[in-house]
């Protein structure tokens, strides 16, 4: 890898070979970054070279991906998601300009698989036959669709709270299940012990550095997207942390290589129920764990795996941190269909629930210029849809009960 220098490590600053198959820091045990040859990048790709690629996958921007020059694309088309600017929901929700990236239409329905089309193609590099890994649910479903594709065997675990669409696809894909009766954080510690024992390729939430990498993507199609001109503000939902910090690493590594010219402000947001990160920024206070109290499975995570990365990434962009109530959320799915035809789940749709938040709060201003990420498909989770949206008119096949229910509802029908 030409444009790759090495992986550091974030606690003691160690640097080690980047092969395939690193986790965290043999010296400490601390996160490892992937850190890249700017100089060289610049000097192999240009804003207008992107621009004229006909590849409409994440796979577009190799040259800021940490793969061999012979690793194959993945075989799922993951990436180029749908960039829609949204002028009546920014009216609605008093903002100048606002657009939001669809990352729901991926091919498993959420913005994790770019790090599991990633996390394939090195362990493909690694010529591993099995990969692992713990999760809320995405990860999982992504892991496995990308891993089935490219004909890798997958052993999966997933907290037993996971929604039914999720282990669905875990299903039709082919994964091994493992569902654990506990919660996210226990989910992930017997994930780690087996995969230490059976020696799989692992894709753990921030402990596979490439992870990151992958999810980096996201920002760099955002960044093309607006001409390579940045917006004031990145809204992202927040768990672990891995996302927000790989949004930051994507829109940074286009700094670095001269390609865009200033950065934009990340908003962490958080569910109120489940907001150890988004604490710890608003307080000060280093993060303590937290229960995994609310809806929005995917961001449910009491303990984040990637607190450092997250954090340094808000804190750099010079960020901003909002909780959301799951009724904000809930709100948020409503107003995000109805205004945009747009279906999240309501971890997907947190980042957009925290955008009419700091809105509302006063924490931006009304002239700023805001994108919002939906980070998973609303299909996934049916149950939550129907809370947030209600039950349809139920009637027996009668044209009087229709007239009826109409007349019930004050609908105004000549
Ligand atoms: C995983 C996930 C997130 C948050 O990503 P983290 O890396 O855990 O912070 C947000 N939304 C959805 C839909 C997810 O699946
Ligand atoms: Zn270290």
């Amino acid at each position: 890898m030409k444009n790759v220098i090495s992986a550091v490590c974030i606690k003691c600053g160690a640097e080690v070979a980047p092969t395939p198959d690193i986790t965290v820091c043999p010296h400490c045990g601390g996160l490892l970054d992937i850190k890249y040859d700017y100089k060289y990048i610049a000097s192999k790709v240009t804003a207008k070279d992107i621009s004229e690629r006909r590849d409409y996958s994440m796979w577009r921007y190799r040259e800021f991906l940490p793969v061999e020059e012979n690793t194959p694309n993945t075989p799922l088309r993951v990436g180029w998601s749908p960039f829609y600017e949204v002028p009546k929901l920014a009216e609605v929700l008093g903002i100048k300009q606002l657009w939001i990236k669809d990352d729901g239409i991926n091919p498993t329905g959420s913005l994790k698989d770019r790090a599991s089309a990633m996390a394939v193609a090195k362990a493909m590099e690694a010529k591993a036959d099995t990969i692992a890994c713990s999760s809320t649910g995405n990860a999982a479903s992504s892991l496995a669709g990308n891993a089935a594709a490219a004909g890798l065997k997958t052993y999966i675990f997933v907290p037993s709270r996971a929604p039914k669409g999720k282990v669905a696809q875990l299903m039709i894909f082919g994964a091994n299940v493992i569902s654990v009766e506990g919660s996210y954080e226990e989910t992930f510690r017997l994930s780690a012990e087996a995969i230490d024992r059976w020696g799989w390729y692992n894709r753990n939430a921030a402990i596979n550095p490439y992870l990151v990498e992958g999810k980096k993507t996201v920002s760099l199609e955002i960044a093309e997207q607006l001409g390579f001109r940045m917006p004031d503000y990145v809204a992202v939902s927040v768990g672990d942390g891995c996302t927000i910090a790989g949004v930051w690493k994507g829109f940074k590594d286009l700094y670095q290589a001269g390609i865009i010219d200033r950065l934009p402000r990340l908003i962490s947001v958080q569910a109120a129920g489940c907001c150890p990160l988004n604490t710890e920024l608003q307080t000060g206070k280093p993060w303590q764990p937290m229960e995994e109290n609310t809806i929005a499975d995917s961001i449910a995570v009491g303990v984040p795996r990637n607190p450092d990365k997250a954090l340094n990434a808000v804190r750099e962009s010079n960020g901003i941190a909002v909780n959301v109530t799951d009724e904000e959320i809930l709100g948020a799915m409503r107003l995000l269909g109805r205004t945009c035809g747009l279906f999240g789940e309501p971890a997907g749709v947190t980042g957009a629930a925290g955008i009419k938040k700091a809105r509302q709060t006063g924490l931006i201003p009304a002239d700023a210029t805001v994108v919002g990420i939906i980070s998973g498909n609303g299909l996934k989770d049916v149950n939550n849809a129907i809370k947030a949206a209600g039950e349809p008119i139920s009637i027996a096949p009668d044209m009087k009960l229709l007239l009826e229910a109409f007349d019930k509802k004050g609908f105004n029908l000549k």
